[in-house]
């Protein structure tokens, strides 16, 4: 099949790079042309496990390729995802100034039937507005499809090649054809591709976030409680999560949701039902309990050091908003460097993946070190902001030899407890007793 991908960010390459895996011929276009030209050299411009070898190897094979000619990329292409940044407007909602103006743009283009697929996050009414869109700039006969994405940075690639289930929004019988072949391969092993009207598919992207967000969120909230009634949030998370109708995964605490989906998606629900005359409290909860747990190891910090963090000196391992990528939108680490740095603290971080990103966005306020350990020497204390795999089984001698203070505070509960009682650290986890 001959595919279109409109941007190619975090959603948009995944999704070209894995359709031409299965012998589609995909061209991605992109209107920021640095990035479509480290493209066309065979270089990728995020951090993604698993990707490198799939983009390398369809790039080989032209069955995948990139332009910043949007013509060019149509032109051919029977079905046309749009892959473009939805971020929040002023009042919340989600921008669809992106999806929108793209929708414009390919309706001047087409000269024959196109499948327009939406994999952005949009509110419910999207596919109206496209549609719209087109009829007030072309005759030619098109079809709109919601097509949310599911995948999740860092295990995206995997994500998309073995999807849970696809959701396909559509009443267009010929769209409907073509998405069932399309995704065929990738369900194979006989997960869902579960068809259903526009309206319905837009809203379960929302709804599935949501719900994810609320889930962490709630577990949260059990971690602050059980620091105050002494019990252990690890115990509680097993005790739990072994409960079918709950589920293990996604019952972690730590300092609060972050990334580019969770936060904004919240939102742009919330604001979609208040455009609807729905109060949607459960929402708004979820963003209010979410912004003050961003803060909590700040406070933590504050309460240690006496309320005075001028002149403090502290090691960061973890700026990405969660292991695996170089992703640092929303990433707590961001909100907590912003507050140490108000309160006249120093610090130099450590990040496998997305040191630069932060560097672009903060420059020099903060030192970056290319290895955790150098991140340590006269630290008064480590903070952990994100549980990447290496920070998992440490050289704690090398740490308490190098920090100024045997202080850690953990974001993310990657030690266990009664190792670091036995190592002397002073030790302040989420949701646990601190080790003094
Ligand atoms: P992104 O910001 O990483 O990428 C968007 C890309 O679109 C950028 O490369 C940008 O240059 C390009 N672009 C902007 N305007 C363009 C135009 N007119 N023509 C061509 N390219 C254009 O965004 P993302 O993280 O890939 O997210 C895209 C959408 O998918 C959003 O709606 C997001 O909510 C949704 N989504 C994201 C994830 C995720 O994990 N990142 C997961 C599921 C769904």
């Amino acid at each position: 099949m001959k595919i279109a991908i409109v941007g190619t960010g975090y959603v948009g390459l995944v999704t070209g790079t894995c359709l031409s895996e299965t012998g589609n011929d995909v061209t991605c276009v992109d209107i920021n042309k640095q990035k479509v030209m480290m493209m066309q050299q065979g270089q990728l411009p995020i951090y993604e496990p698993g990707l490198e070898a799939l983009f390398q190897r369809n790039i080989i094979h032209e069955r995948l390729r990139f332009t910043d000619n949007l013509a060019e990329a149509i032109e051919h292409a029977e079905v046309i995802f749009l892959a473009l940044p939805t971020p929040p407007g002023g009042d919340g909602s989600a921008d669809l100034s992106y999806v929108l103006g793209a929708a414009k743009d390919i309706a001047n283009l087409i000269t024959d039937y196109k499948v327009i697929v939406t994999k952005s996050t949009v509110p419910v009414g999207t596919a109206d507005k496209v549609r719209a869109v087109f009829k007030q700039h072309t005759d030619i006969e098109i079809a709109v499809v919601s097509n949310p994405e599911f995948l999740r940075e860092g295990v995206a690639v995997e994500d998309f090649m073995k999807p849970d289930r696809v959701v396909v929004g559509t009443t267009d019988e010929r769209a409907r054809k073509l998405m069932a072949e399309l995704y065929a391969p990738y369900v194979r092993q006989g997960n869902p591709i579960i068809f259903m009207d526009e309206r319905s598919s837009e809203l379960t992207k929302y709804a599935a976030n949501s719900f994810l967000a609320a889930k962490i969120t709630f577990m949260n909230e059990i971690a602050n409680l059980c620091e105050l009634v002494g019990a252990n949030v690890d115990m509680v998370r097993l005790g739990v999560g072994s409960d079918d109708r709950i589920g293990k995964r996604f019952l972690f605490p730590g300092i609060g949701y972050g990334g580019s989906c969770f936060p904004k998606d919240v939102q742009a629900l919330a604001k979609s039902a208040e455009d609807n005359d729905y109060h949607f409290r459960i929402l708004n909860a979820v963003m209010e309990t979410n912004a003050i747990q961003k803060k909590i190891m700040v406070e933590k910090l504050k309460k240690y050091y006496n309320d005075d963090l001028k002149g403090r000196k502290f090691a960061i391992w973890g700026l990405a908003f969660k292991p695996e990528t170089d992703d640092i939108r929303e990433a707590p680490a961001l909100e907590i460097i912003g507050e140490l740095l108000n309160e006249g603290a120093q610090i130099v971080a450590f990040d496998p993946e997305a040191a630069n990103n932060v560097k672009y966005l903060l420059g020099d306020k903060i030192e970056y070190v290319d290895d955790h350990y150098d991140a340590l020497a006269g630290a008064d204390a480590l903070l952990i902001l994100t549980e990447w795999s290496i920070f998992r089984n440490p050289d704690f001698a090398l740490i308490q030899k190098s920090l100024k203070a045997k202080v850690i505070f953990d974001g993310r509960n990657l030690y266990d407890l009664d190792k670091m009682t036995e190592l002397g650290f002073y030790y302040n986890s989420i949701g646990r007793k601190t080790i003094n």
